[in-house]
């Protein structure tokens, strides 16, 4: 890892898709005025635009290929006096310099990150992006194997958590608010599948670290999170 100084903190949260780990990482990140990264849409930006090149699910050379030829930015856009859901702001993805946020939020592209996730050539090149943009601290991350395979060494690492049903009503209610037509079926269907897909994988699977401090969200709102993290921390 080098022997920088760091900025600041490396703060690890994982857990299952949809258990609320981006929206209280940005309300971590700007809490302490840190990055904060969303591993997921990494994998999103790079499916999306599989998908529009044609590019198969299992074609790992092509795949690996199209991430290293471009370049996958996050920019925090931290808007002042925001609470809630959106109280940390807004995270802006950029394919080279093409936003395509918003593109990469349906669930097609949710499926196809989960497949080429699973490639060990895609995932390697992916973590070593990951490891760039966070090696100097000052970074909260969010995704499925920061703690346990991106940042082992990470400071501190929650590990979100949240019944399949609650994770899937979320979900649903945000799809449907971006005026998706999707049935709530289909998304708890969606979320199992990437479930099984993420503990299933043969390199850096979704796991609980043993040093990972577990917080289950099911009954617990935003805030209630957001709190004990901030005690866990302790800065
Ligand atoms: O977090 P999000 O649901 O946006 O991630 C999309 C997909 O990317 C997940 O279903 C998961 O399979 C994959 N992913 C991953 N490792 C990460 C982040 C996301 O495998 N660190």
């Amino acid at each position: 890892m080098g022997q920088m100084a760091k900025k600041g903190l490396i703060i690890a949260i994982d857990g299952p898709s949809a258990a609320g780990k981006s929206t209280v990482g940005k309300i971590l990140a700007r809490r302490y005025h840190y990055t904060y990264i969303d591993t997921g849409a990494m994998y999103r930006a790079l499916a999306l635009k599989a998908m529009q090149a044609g590019i198969a699910e299992d074609d790992e050379v092509s795949l690996t290929d199209l991430l290293h030829r471009n370049t996958i930015s996050l920019q925090n856009v931290f808007g002042e006096g925001k609470q809630g859901k959106e109280g940390g702001g807004h995270l802006r993805i950029l394919w080279n310099s093409e936003d395509v946020t918003s593109m990469i939020r349906t669930q097609q592209v949710g499926m196809m990150a989960s497949k080429i996730s699973a490639l060990p050539g895609v995932r390697l090149a992916m973590v070593e992006i990951q490891r760039q943009i966070g090696r100097q601290g000052a970074v909260v991350m969010d995704g499925r194997d920061i703690g346990s395979f991106v940042f082992p060494e990470a400071d501190k690492k929650f590990f979100l958590d949240a019944s399949l049903e609650e994770r899937a009503r979320r979900r649903f209610e945000e799809l449907r608010q971006k005026g998706m037509e999707v049935s709530f079926q289909e998304v708890m269907a969606d979320l199992a599948a990437r479930d099984r897909n993420d503990q299933s994988r043969q390199l850096a699977p979704l796991v609980k670290s043993e040093d990972a401090i577990v917080i289950d969200s099911t009954h617990r709102g935003i805030e209630e999170v957001v709190e004990i993290m901030v005690r866990e921390i302790g800065i």
